[in-house]
């Protein structure tokens, strides 16, 4: 079985690194890459030992797996791929249904690595897990970019600063990094999410638990947040004001899986958060938490930076390569059986991440 890898056009983050190669080749008989597929995560192609370096054409055309982190195949080149292909990159179908189906119509088999459960098996394996990582400890550097104060209480004999106040919202995967390394640069942090189960973690990185009561129960949404009652939100709502005002950084990191972001920062509230305020909206991509977030864009609202970085991971590309192509080897350790993978296998994780599947 030959695997080859697509180099990111969009991307600097590679889904292989050169320690991958060894391990795979355990169970696969030849690793290609494209050409410069490391450039952007500063690994030279000379640093891919025991591979076959190859042109994007040849990859479409000759491999039996073909792995690409966001994939940008086009129609006619899909046209030259094997018969019996099998393509590996993150689709989410959960943001268009449509996907799915259209890669159905061309016939092919297509494996979304954003469909992995969340199970503890699937967990060495979770890229959105890997990526939410890093763009959690890269969000409170990126705000110290922009934030004209120190982060720890500093005594000098000009005078004592206080510490920063930091404020996550959504302690998830990415929200728990962000508390960490605030913490780890001296900030005093507090922290929100409407699962109650995060208060433990929260408190044991040194940070506080903000509670609103009456959360909606999450305990069958797969470790998905779900949508919150009316009544509900206009308390945080209240509490998320209090508290961002108060606060130097927030970092929002809210999502709901294949729908808007809940809008927990409203324009009042940045109005009245203090100048030199930084806010870091990890939601961006899918309409941000906070009402003037906007994409890929630093906008400054009387003096409070929002920060709408939907690829945070992509400033810190060799460790996030490396995350992604050990999640990616340990996917096929899972699904190559035997030198081959049944795409009819009622295995969660393989059942699970199939998005398309040859007829
Ligand atoms: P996410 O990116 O979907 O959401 C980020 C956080 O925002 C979550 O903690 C969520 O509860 C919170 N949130 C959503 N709406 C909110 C609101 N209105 N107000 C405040 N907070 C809100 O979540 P995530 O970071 O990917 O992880 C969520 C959970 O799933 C975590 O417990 C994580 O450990 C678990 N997880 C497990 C696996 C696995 O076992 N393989 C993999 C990934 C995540």
């Amino acid at each position: 079985m030959i695997i080859a890898y697509l180099k990111e056009n969009n991307s600097d983050i590679s889904p292989i690194v050169p320690s991958n190669v060894t391990k795979l080749l355990k169970f696969l008989d030849e690793v290609w890459i494209e050409s410069g597929i490391g450039d952007g995560s500063y690994f030279r192609d000379s640093d891919y030992e025991s591979v076959t370096i190859k042109s994007r054409k040849d990859i479409l055309s000759g491999a039996d797996i073909i792995v690409q982190i966001s994939p940008d195949i086009t129609d006619q080149e899909y046209n030259s791929v094997k018969d019996s292909a099998i393509i590996i990159g993150q689709y989410a179908p959960f943001n268009d249904a449509k996907i799915g189906e259209g890669l159905q119509a061309k016939n092919l088999n297509v494996f979304s690595l954003d469909m992995i459960p969340r199970t503890s098996l699937a967990q060495s394996m979770d890229v959105l897990s890997s990526m939410a990582s890093i763009a959690g400890y890269q969000s409170i550097l990126s705000a110290l970019q922009y934030m004209p104060r120190y982060m720890p209480m500093m005594i000098t004999a000009a005078g004592s600063i206080k510490p920063s106040k930091v404020l996550v919202i959504g302690a998830g995967v990415a929200g728990l990094q962000a508390i960490a390394t605030a913490r780890r640069l001296g900030a005093m942090v507090e922290a929100f999410d409407t699962r109650a189960a995060v208060k433990e973690e929260v408190q044991s990185l040194g940070a506080k638990f903000v509670e609103v009561e009456g959360a909606t129960d999450d305990k069958d949404a797969g470790g998905y947040a779900v949508e919150q009652t009316e009544e509900y939100k206009m308390r945080q709502a209240q509490l998320i004001q209090e508290k961002a005002i108060a606060s130097d950084i927030v970092v929002t990191t809210a999502q709901l899986r294949g729908r808007p972001a809940p809008k927990l920062i409203t324009k009042e509230t940045v109005e009245a958060m203090k100048s030199g305020s930084v806010i870091v909206d990890l939601a961006a991509s899918t309409g941000g938490n906070c009402a003037i977030c906007e994409d890929n864009k630093v906008v400054d609202h009387n003096g409070v930076k929002i920060i709408g970085d939907s690829n945070l991971a992509n400033r810190m590309p060799q460790d996030a390569s490396t995350l992604y192509g050990n999640n990616i080897h340990n996917f096929l350790k899972h699904i190559v059986r035997d030198g081959t993978i049944d795409m009819n296998s009622e295995d969660e994780i393989l059942s699970k991440s199939i998005i398309s599947k040859k007829s």
